[in-house]
């Protein structure tokens, strides 16, 4: 979901913006108009994440999956090994990915129980000549999320894809940060990527320039176009958050909505939420029906009143709800009224 005001906004702008007497969509990357965009989404995404000055914000594409394979080729390639964690699909995807490249050490897995639960840290079997440190901040798929940061002297890097802007974070502690836009910021096509500056140009030997994170911070992004469309609703999106209060009104609300769910969840004996409590997603709530026979009924249901893309992915079935930034208390409400009506109908 995005927020209505910055739908609307952004259909108010579509056909002349800001005077300049054509769309966006229309704009030469190269122009005035567009540099003061992308200037002034970088300057609100900082503001919002407080980045100290020593990182660079990039703004690419390719989507989290290319980051699966850059984060690799700039830092583990000629290294010993690279620490990951493995807690759900998408850390699995990261591995794969790293693995094709260089030597991984998996220091954790939550796969004996089903990706259900985050491995505490001191159950983590570090390697000693490791590049860096690999999670995957929060498990979209499974409902699994940190909800602490790893305490590693290696550089940190996460893939914050499904909560980044959800609660404030402490970039300091990151060497580098990475997250599609398309499921808690804008619109597809986005990748922001948030890099500690010394941590570049190490990679021996380097990779081809496109994969080269220096390439892009070179250029402020520019190194060809950008996908100016996204950025310039991402930059609506941040004016947006700053505008409720930042992430720490966002972190409250989150959690309201969140636990709405899971607690009329956790009452019921027709719904249920496999994930350690403690690890829960405030972002994607995962539940099953007590008859997967039902599935479908709910699903039409759900569609019906306008409770749109509650299915489960392909992979492990089941329903998700995905209440992002922009999903009002109200839209969780609705859901939890839908679900409470369907339980005492079957
Ligand atoms: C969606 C998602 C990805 C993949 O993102 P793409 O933009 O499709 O490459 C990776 N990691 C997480 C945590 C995700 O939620």
């Amino acid at each position: 979901m995005l927020p209505e005001e910055v739908l609307r906004q952004a259909a108010a702008e579509m056909l002349d913006w800001h005077g300049s007497g054509h769309s966006v969509l229309e704009m030469s990357h190269r122009s005035q108009e567009f540099a003061s965009i992308i200037a002034s989404a970088e300057r609100n995404l900082r503001d919002l994440l407080a980045i100290p000055d020593n990182y660079r914000v990039l703004f690419l594409q390719g989507g989290a999956t290319l980051q699966f394979e850059m984060v690799p080729l700039n830092f583990l390639v000629g290294c010993g090994c690279a620490d990951y964690v493995h807690t759900g699909i998408w850390s699995g995807k990261a591995i794969k990915a790293a693995q094709r490249l260089g030597k991984v050490n998996v220091v954790a897995s939550a796969e004996d129980a089903k990706f259900t639960y985050v491995p505490p840290q001191n159950e983590w079997r570090l390697a000693t000549d490791a590049a860096y440190v690999h999670y995957v901040a929060n498990e979209t798929i499974g409902g699994v999320e940190f909800h602490w940061t790893p305490d590693v002297e290696l550089p940190l890097v996460c893939d914050m894809s499904s909560n980044l802007f959800s609660r404030p974070i402490d970039v300091s502690r990151y060497g580098l940060i990475y997250a599609g836009a398309q499921k808690n910021i804008g619109p597809a096509g986005l990748t922001i990527v948030i890099v500690r500056e010394d941590l570049l140009g190490k990679a021996q030997p380097a990779p081809s320039l496109m994969m080269d994170y220096r390439t892009h911070t070179r250029a402020g992004s520019m190194h060809n176009t950008p996908p100016t469309y996204a950025i310039y609703v991402a930059g609506l999106v941040f004016d947006w958050l700053k505008g409720q209060g930042g992430l720490v009104a966002m972190a409250k609300n989150n959690y309201e909505k969140a636990q709405l769910l899971y607690d009329f969840i956790d009452a019921s004996s027709f719904f249920a939420n496999p994930v350690r409590k403690c690890d829960r997603s405030l972002m994607n709530v995962f539940f099953t029906l007590a008859d997967p026979a039902l599935d479908e009924l709910f699903l039409t249901g759900a569609k019906e009143r306008a409770l749109l893309q509650l299915k489960g992915h392909q992979l492990i079935g089941g329903m998700r709800a995905s209440i992002y930034n922009a999903m009002p208390l109200a839209g969780v409400q609705a859901l939890v009224n839908y679900m409470q009506e369907f339980e005492a109908g079957h």
